[in-house]
């Protein structure tokens, strides 16, 4: 466990990290090489990098720490290999992440089984606390339940205010790192870019079922899919069970709630045990927790002194593990382009650039996935898919095969 001190105000509020802090004191009114905004996948391992390099680091995260997050928790086989390269594979061990190799579609009774190359599932709350914690042993300090926002740009440094219990404070940094996920709204506090929502985007949901519960085949990604969603289950540490869905959100209406909408898709699967333990305790020992709307793009992933990662460069559904695997690829490739301008110092050429590097690698699986979310909300396609998956495995591999290729990466 990270112990963090927080307190209400902020002006006594502590950082905590074996930090290689700027004047020793621990405070907030410092002036930072980089402040990371948010604590994901995409924010805490640009911190590890970034603090690794040996640049002052400081993580801001609005949540309590560790904090839950909706997801199917499914890190790709290309996820898994990218941790080892840079040194973070210990992380799943030491979460006791369960290990998946195949992924199992089923629409309307119909069920087709595909193998996938190794790769690992975990509850995000465990996940995201000890990748946070490798960043602050690599030198990087941390602060929760403060929300950010940028304020302007004060000759070499770009303020952040943070913002916790009704209290205020500004520290600067040099360059900012908007780590801020799906949710967040830290680039458009300070530009007027539109972001590009699909009106046709579904929501997500998710929560995790304890262990001894619900009976999953050990390695296997489920996914129930109906018409108006999909929804996703694989064992987890301890036998756990995640569970995340991707609904529309006019099924909800129509069904009346979350919990009555998930059940409504699980009717597809044929594994009338799996449905039944799964609607008994879905929300009894965990509460659903929801996303805003899943697909969005953003025009440009910089500002002045300011460059987003992650979801919160823009989001398409992932299915097997893609999402955090992106995340964790871009927070590689930012430490790369932050490297630079913390040497070189900003220029508009180098946020241009990163706009154009960030994208590298991802975006034919992105489409590809895309595809995939596009193909799933016409139900005669979709049977269509799980039928020729079901006839030609072969086939089914070289698409997972291609979303999972390891990237090689220069760290
Ligand atoms: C239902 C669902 C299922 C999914 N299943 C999978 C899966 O199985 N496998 C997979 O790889 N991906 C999955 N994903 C996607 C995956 O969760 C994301 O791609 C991944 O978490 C992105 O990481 P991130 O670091 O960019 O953002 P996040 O993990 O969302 O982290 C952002 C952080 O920023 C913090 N924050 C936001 N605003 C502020 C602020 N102003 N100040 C301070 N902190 C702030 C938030 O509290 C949060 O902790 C799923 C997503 C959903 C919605």
């Amino acid at each position: 466990m990270i112990t963090i001190a927080n307190e209400k105000n902020l002006d006594s509020q502590e950082i905590v990290g074996s930090g290689r802090r700027p004047d020793g004191t621990g405070r907030t009114d410092q002036v930072w090489d980089v402040v990371v905004v948010g604590a994901g996948p995409a924010g805490a391992v640009s911190a590890f990098l970034l603090a690794g390099m040996g640049f002052r680091t400081l993580v801001v995260e609005r949540s309590p720490w560790p904090r839950p997050k909706p997801c199917g928790g499914c890190l790709s086989h290309a996820g898994v290999h990218l941790l080892e390269r840079i040194g973070l594979s210990g992380v799943l061990e030491e979460v006791g992440a369960a290990a998946t190799d195949r992924f199992v579609l089923e629409w309307q009774g119909r069920r087709a089984s595909v193998p996938l190359a190794a790769g690992r599932a975990f509850g995000r709350r465990r996940f995201d606390e000890a990748v946070m914690k490798q960043a602050m042993a690599a030198g990087a300090c941390f602060v929760t339940r403060a929300r950010a926002s940028l304020a302007a740009v004060d000759g070499d440094h770009r303020r952040v205010r943070l913002e916790c219990d009704g209290a205020t404070r500004e520290v600067r940094a040099s360059l900012v790192l908007a780590c801020d996920g799906l949710h967040g709204r830290l680039m458009a506090g300070i530009s007027n870019q539109a972001r590009w929502i699909n009106p046709n985007s579904w929501i997500g949901l998710g929560a995790a079922i304890p262990p001894g519960v619900v009976e999953l085949e050990p390695g296997e990604i489920r996914m129930v899919c109906a018409d108006r969603g999909y929804v996703g289950l694989v064992r987890i540490e301890e036998g756990a069970v995640d569970i995340a869905a991707a609904l529309d959100p006019a099924l909800i209406r129509e069904r009346g709630s979350p919990y009555t909408a998930i059940q409504s898709c699980l009717d597809q699967s044929a594994d009338r045990d799996l449905v039944h333990a799964v609607t008994a305790e879905l929300g009894r020992s965990e509460p659903l927790r929801g996303t805003p709307a899943l697909t969005w793009r953003c025009q440009r992933a910089w500002e002045n002194r300011v460059l987003a990662v992650g979801d919160a460069c823009g989001y398409v559904e992932p299915f097997t593990g893609e999402g955090m695997s992106w995340a964790i690829l871009g927070a590689v490739a930012v430490a790369r382009s932050a490297r630079k301008i913390l040497e070189r110092g900003w220029s508009e050429q180098l946020g241009q650039d990163w706009d154009r590097r960030r994208g590298q690698g991802v975006v034919a699986r992105r489409i590809g996935c895309g595809l995939i979310s596009h193909a799933l909300r016409y139900p005669n396609l979709a049977y269509g898919i799980v039928s020729g998956l079901a006839r030609f495995p072969r086939l089914a591999r070289s698409v997972t095969g291609r979303l999972h290729r390891p990237w090689r990466v220069n760290i």
